[in-house]
């Protein structure tokens, strides 16, 4: 499945990530923002990006400039209205962004705040929903990146379904991988971005969203970021409100007909399964192991720890002399790790992550 010719660098990061040649090639030209082609190109993306996620006609999506962030907080201040109240399940980093978006826009809100090596718990949300009937919406991280923990979103939209509280989630890191069920009533919206597992690069961020929310958005919280501006003019003249990023569309384009070509979701996931399989022995081997219990992780990114005899640090400047990148943990997680399976990687790069961290472990215990 690896397309990942002519690369120097090894990204086990994740997103941005190894980008297939077809996707690199995509952007080598230009095209006008105004012209017909943008116009078509754009709307081929968007009825894609329904058929990726399986959605059903009650939603339309709406491309926005810049990184996830930027689809994330245009989510937040675009569909939770002035009357409602937020409750923002926190476990983890990216959870944490929503809330400081949240507080940043004076939305009313409250922090249900839990254990970060743990998914939700639906039982917890459900007291939460119990003891505060106030609560209108819900926001959430499908799969939380920074130390690769999933929650259960069947289970957590069965919850608000109960309590009629609406569902945002940000499903960055899953969108395209793990399965989320459009046809549950308490799902609102999902954010997510170009660069992660649709395999393009960054600068397009995306909602999708109940129409009748977007319609019913009409009181903009910023200019930029405003859904409903945003679709208003995708929907009267096909264009973007503001510059588009002409190259990333062309290269988002050709990583979704690939990902379509492919086989779609589940042969992406299975791909991304055998990598994680082949990292996780290979790492046992070296005694190194998953922080995150099996039941919480999926084959995106894991968090590994090593012994406390071992720099991390010195680590990463080992395997990026040798063009490999693999990310820290963000969190307070003492000399650890994260390594993505995401990206046009091969079970070859992953041997030769492997190789590299065998070699590291080797030096540092000779001295
Ligand atoms: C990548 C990611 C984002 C977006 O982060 P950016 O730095 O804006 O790309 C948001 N949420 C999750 C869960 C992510 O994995």
């Amino acid at each position: 499945m690896s397309n990942n010719t002519n690369q120097t660098e090894l990204l086990f990061t994740p997103g941005p990530l190894n980008t297939s040649t077809q996707v690199r090639q995509a952007m080598t030209r230009d095209i006008g923002s105004r012209s017909d082609e943008c116009i078509a190109l754009t709307q081929r993306i968007q009825s894609r990006l329904l058929e990726v996620a399986g959605a059903n006609e009650l939603f339309v999506p709406v491309l926005i400039q810049g990184s996830g962030t930027f689809a994330v907080e245009a989510m937040l201040t675009s569909l939770v209205p002035a009357q409602g109240k937020l409750l923002v399940v926190d476990n983890g980093i990216y959870a944490k962004r929503m809330a400081q978006i949240a507080a940043i826009h004076q939305l009313h809100f409250d922090c249900l705040s839990l254990t970060e090596t743990e998914s939700l718990c639906p039982e917890q949300l459900d007291r939460a929903l119990t003891s505060d009937p106030t609560v209108t919406h819900v926001a959430v991280v499908h799969y939380e990146t920074g130390l690769g923990v999933l929650n259960d979103l069947a289970q957590i939209l069965v919850v608000c379904a109960k309590h009629d509280v609406k569902v945002l989630v940000d499903a960055m890191s899953s969108f395209a991988a793990i399965d989320i069920d459009f046809s549950a009533p308490a799902l609102l919206c999902v954010a997510a971005s170009a660069n992660k597992c649709l395999h393009g690069v960054p600068g397009i961020g995306f909602v999708i969203a109940r129409r009748q929310a977007i319609i019913e958005a009409t009181t903009p919280r910023s200019l930029t970021l405003d859904l409903n501006g945003q679709w208003q003019s995708f929907e009267q003249t096909g264009q973007w409100r503001f510059t588009p990023p002409t190259h990333v569309l062309l290269a988002l384009d050709q990583a979704i007909e690939a990902f379509l070509a492919q086989g779609g979701q589940s042969v992406r996931l299975a791909h991304y399964q055998k990598l994680n399989v082949r990292l996780n022995e290979g790492l046992n081997k070296l005694a190194v192991k998953p922080l995150i219990v099996a039941t919480f992780r999926a084959p995106i990114i894991n968090t590994f720890v090593m012994d406390a005899s071992f720099d991390v640090e010195q680590m990463f400047l080992f395997l990026a002399s040798a063009g490999i990148q693999i990310y820290p943990t963000k969190a307070s997680q003492s000399n650890s790790f994260r390594i993505g399976c995401i990206g046009e990687l091969c079970e070859a790069d992953i041997d030769c992550l492997l190789h590299h961290i065998g070699l590291f472990i080797t030096e540092a215990e000779n001295g």
